[in-house]
């Protein structure tokens, strides 16, 4: 080999070794710069952060209907992801596309609401859904859904469900399922069903359980029919404490059998009835602007009681109330529970609109003589978060659940507590007629009476016993209202059950 051909050769080397080099360096350039990219489209780290910490729970598909549509929005601080089906019938899909707009609806009015004065929040809408189909007729939806505002402590988890009637594109209820008096059968089995886990059946033995498992159609209103079966969901909160998370129960149709207005060929057996309005009151939803509360003014020298309500707002119970409270020009006082207020913003908002107190009555209804000062805390100002979100109201009245109350509550609670002197016992007669008559005949000026907004026959007993009240000569105010006009100023701590006049030395 002559020196010319080395020279040559190590010419040839070096440029090889500049092209690796060169190769290299742009690889290297090229998967820096792409990781970047996809960093900016997933959200920055504290997005991922709480997309981690909402555990997403896998959703199977399995018999789904249709095809999958996708709503998928992600910026640095805010992340949609939403999965719906579409089925391919015209009046199917539009019934569900209205449910899928409510849900961003309330997404972005949570959005709007939490970020005044939290200019870095984040926020979070994941919504998946499962679907059973049940012969050619009959098919359900079945939404998960969680919303998590970085501002608030845990994420909100929501199930709800549409089961259509393919043939005529119609949505139906428990109703158009099942007929009769099916309501205290599924209670029933669900308690049955769900005591078989033993960690849940200690919860089972509570005020709160029994509210929520109640034979009442808005405790069963999310369900969905497999080909033997109807399930039905409860919501998280709704029956436990929210470790828990939602429930469901599995009913074979075999023990509904008297029941049943469906064959397993999913025919239905009977002419349909007309679905429930629920599609007209959608519109509902998108309240405008809550209107300035309707003012009354009190006599504090003619009697007087106050009307209370705990354990709400719920869908069908609370409006029937309010009605009945608006016909007599009367006042009421809802103590609501904070886990409650944004499924129900619709009823919340005309309950302050139309002159009523609103109240504490916490987030989750636990006792709070079982719990620490920190939890106690969080009952209370997430709740008054929520509330303050959706009226220009934060509630100055707590009434602790069950009346539960020592000196370490009554030392962390930084609101005057609101207890009662006459308990209707209404949820546990569940009997109209009993209900008025812990009242009628008994009630005196100054009185404040126990009651809950969700029972229909507490709905019914103040259609019975408002206009009585009334025409006896009192005066139906709210709690504050009753306190003011006999002069008591309502302290911090300080406990409240009656504000009798004790003017009668005069
Ligand atoms: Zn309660």
């Amino acid at each position: 080999m002559n020196k010319k051909k080395i020279r040559l050769h190590s010419r040839l080397i070096l440029l090889l070794l500049m092209i690796l080099i060169l190769g290299v360096s742009s690889v290297i350039f090229f998967t820096a710069n792409n990781k970047k990219s996809s960093e900016g489209l997933n959200g920055n780290k504290n997005t991922q952060e709480l997309m981690a910490q909402i555990n997403f729970p896998a959703v199977s598909r399995d018999q789904q209907i249709g095809t999958t549509e996708s709503i998928m929005n992600n910026d640095d601080r805010n992340s949609v992801s939403v999965h719906y089906p579409s089925v391919g019938i015209e009046g199917v899909d539009s019934q569900i596309q209205n449910k899928v707009d409510q849900i961003l609806q309330q997404y972005n009015k949570g959005k709007k609401g939490y970020s005044v004065g939290h200019d870095d929040m984040e926020s979070e809408l994941w919504v998946d859904y499962s679907s059973y189909v049940v012969g050619d007729n009959l098919a359900s939806v079945v939404y998960h859904q969680k919303m998590n505002f970085s501002v608030l402590a845990n994420p909100e988890e929501r199930v709800s469900t549409q089961v259509f009637n393919l043939k005529n594109q119609k949505e139906l209820s428990l109703d158009d399922v099942l007929k009769g008096n099916y309501l205290p059968v599924l209670c029933s089995y669900a308690k049955t069903k769900l005591a078989e886990d033993e960690q849940l059946k200690q919860q089972m033995d509570s005020d709160f359980f029994e509210h929520g498992i109640a034979p009442e159609k808005e405790n069963y209103s999310n369900f969905a029919l497999k080909k033997d079966a109807i399930i039905i969901y409860f919501e998280k909160y709704q029956l436990f404490s929210g470790s828990e998370g939602e429930q469901s129960v599995e009913i074979p149709f075999s023990e509904l059998s008297d029941y049943l207005k469906i064959d397993t060929s999913g025919k239905l057996l009977e002419a349909m009835a007309p679905p429930e309005t629920s599609q007209q009151q959608a519109p509902a939803q998108s309240t405008p602007d809550v209107k300035q509360p309707e003012t009354q003014p009190v006599d504090a020298k003619r009697p007087m009681i106050a009307l209370t309500f705990d354990d709400g707002p719920s869908r069908t119970i609370t409006p029937r109330i309010l009605d009945i409270l608006s016909k007599h020009n009367a006042r009421a006082t809802f103590f609501v529970l904070g886990n409650r207020v944004d499924s129900y913003s619709d009823v919340l908002q005309r309950e302050y609109e139309e002159g009523h107190e609103i109240g504490s009555h916490t987030f989750s209804h636990p006792s709070l003589t079982k719990i620490n000062a920190e939890d106690i805390n969080y009952q209370i100002n997430e709740t008054d978060t929520r509330i303050s979100h959706l009226i220009p109201y934060s509630p100055t009245l707590l009434r602790p659940p069950y009346g539960a109350l020592n000196d370490a509550v009554k030392a962390s609670i930084q609101k005057p507590l609101v207890l009662w002197s006459v308990d209707t016992q209404d949820w546990k007669s569940r009997d109209r007629d009993k209900i008025v008559q812990k009242v009628i005949g008994k009630v005196q000026d100054g009185d404040i009476i126990l009651m809950h907004d969700i029972y229909s026959s507490t709905a019914e007993a103040c259609e019975v016993m408002i206009p009585q009240l009334v025409e006896q000569g009192f005066q139906l105010v709210t709690v504050s209202e009753l306190l003011q006009s006999r002069e008591i100023t309502p302290t911090i701590g300080g406990v409240y059950s009656e504000a009798i006049r004790n003017n009668t030395k005069e």
